[in-house]
């Protein structure tokens, strides 16, 4: 495992003159660790797993060397026609990713002056729209795995041909909910290929995943909670207290934005009825939402002009919303990773940014687990006007405590016997 050292000018890199003026354009002064780690081996052709922080530049990691080998190694589609063909695929969780993605991409190469084309695909809009952009092939192009599977069935576009794979998000693709369309994809792809894995989180399964995928690869972990830039609170709440203990952190704070965290689709209505009722208008973004609406709010949040979102996990994800300052789970994630990724959204590009989690009495246990998983401790505060009922705490006091075993509960269980497969062992018998 290579460790973090001071990071290079980006011509130090070895990046060609049309990223330089870019980046320069872009006042990226240095590369961020994660870049100056990993685009000399993504430009030397190595495959590559690499962990970095939400927010860390990981896009411009893979971006740039794969727009460097497409102009030296094959100009380009505007150099002669190229079937339905692509040359660097990059797959993403959400549809929103896919957009943002290729939208910096786009950016990355206004300097070849239309030389390399990019394209995003992904679902809930006109599939029509998106085989005419394909006409011709494409140079890059990021996509979510179902729409990609549908156009490759209408032969919009072939895979054959990838010189370069990315798996943005690594560890949500590689989990259970994408495994049958991404074994499908990849029974695509050529075996001679460079493949790239980034996420924030790289959970052990997923990296013992990844040596069967990647050829010999080169392995970056430059996470750590950087405590300069986000400053994780936790407030212990009564129960059926949350929403006016987030009502009063929103009116006290005047923060300029807020991104809430919510378990599931329906609670983002409910709660944003109750902020309303408070006074406190939110907006909702969630997998039941048109496309039409999804892409609105997230514009209108992304540009400021709305204040306060309610989302599922499906923003948990890469999104890049500029100096967000302040993230809050109002419900707890389930998964410990999924605390890393929401979070993240706030603190990004060396920012300072808050993350905030409220916890009743039934969240306590289960916060546990996302700090112990997560090598976090956080002092556990009480909102002033909000303190925890006496009984509460005490019973909170308790709840490291073992529980006594339930009669009958000495026997052994084979563990094994009912267990259900990982998404490891599911994906290694497809390999
Ligand atoms: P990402 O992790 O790729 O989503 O990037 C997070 C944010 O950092 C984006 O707004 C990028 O434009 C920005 N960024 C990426 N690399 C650099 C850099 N070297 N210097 C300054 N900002 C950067």
């Amino acid at each position: 495992m290579t460790t973090a050292k001071t990071p290079a000018n980006f011509t130090e890199l070895g990046l060609i003159s049309p990223l330089l003026a870019r980046l320069t354009e872009l006042e990226y002064q240095q590369p961020t660790p994660i870049q100056a780690q990993a685009i000399p081996s993504a430009l030397a052709g190595r495959d590559l797993i690499a962990g970095a922080n939400t927010g860390s530049g990981k896009t411009a990691t893979f971006a740039l060397p794969m727009l460097q080998h497409i102009v030296e190694q094959q100009g380009g589609t505007s150099k002669g026609g190229k079937g339905n063909y692509v040359t660097g695929l990059v797959l993403v969780p959400t549809r929103e990713l896919a957009k943002q993605v290729a939208d910096s991409i786009k950016s990355y190469s206004v300097h070849f002056n239309g030389a390399v084309k990019t394209v995003a695909v992904f679902g809930g809009v006109s599939a029509n729209t998106q085989m005419l952009a394909l006409r011709g092939g494409t140079d890059v192009l990021v996509a979510t795995p179902g729409r990609l599977l549908d156009l490759i069935s209408s032969n919009a576009i072939k895979l054959d041909r990838v010189k370069t794979l990315v798996l943005d998000e690594a560890d949500r693709m590689l989990s259970l909910g994408f495994t049958e369309e991404l074994s499908a994809l990849l029974a695509l792809l050529p075996k001679q290929k460079q493949t790239l894995l980034f996420s924030a989180t790289f959970p052990e399964e997923v990296t013992s995943l990844a040596h069967a995928l990647l050829n010999n690869p080169v392995k970056l972990q430059l996470q750590s909670a950087d405590a300069s830039t986000l400053v994780q609170r936790v407030f212990t709440v009564n129960q059926g207290e949350k929403t006016a203990v987030l009502a009063h952190l929103i009116q006290q704070n005047a923060w300029r934005q807020a991104l809430i965290f919510v378990n599931a689709k329906k609670h983002c209505e409910h709660l944003a009825e109750k902020l309303a009722k408070r006074g406190i208008k939110a907006e909702v973004f969630h997998g039941d939402k048109g496309q039409g609406s999804r892409t609105r709010v997230l514009d209108g949040f992304k540009s400021g002009e709305i204040d306060v979102l309610i989302a599922t996990d499906i923003a948990a994800r890469g999104l890049d919303i500029e100096k967000l300052p302040v993230v809050i789970n109002f419900d707890l994630p389930r998964s410990p990773a999924d605390y890393m990724h929401r979070i993240g959204r706030s603190g990004r590009a060396g920012e300072v940014g808050l993350a905030l989690s409220l916890i009743d009495h039934e969240d306590y246990h289960h916060f546990g687990i996302i700090e112990k998983k997560n090598k976090l401790r956080l002092e556990r505060e009480e909102v002033a006007g909000f303190e925890v009922d006496a009984s509460v705490a005490e019973a909170l006091a308790n709840v490291a405590k073992p529980m006594a075993k339930p009669a009958g509960s000495g026997k052994k269980k084979n563990k094994n016997k009912d267990r259900k497969p990982s998404a490891a062992e599911i994906w290694l018998k497809r390999l």
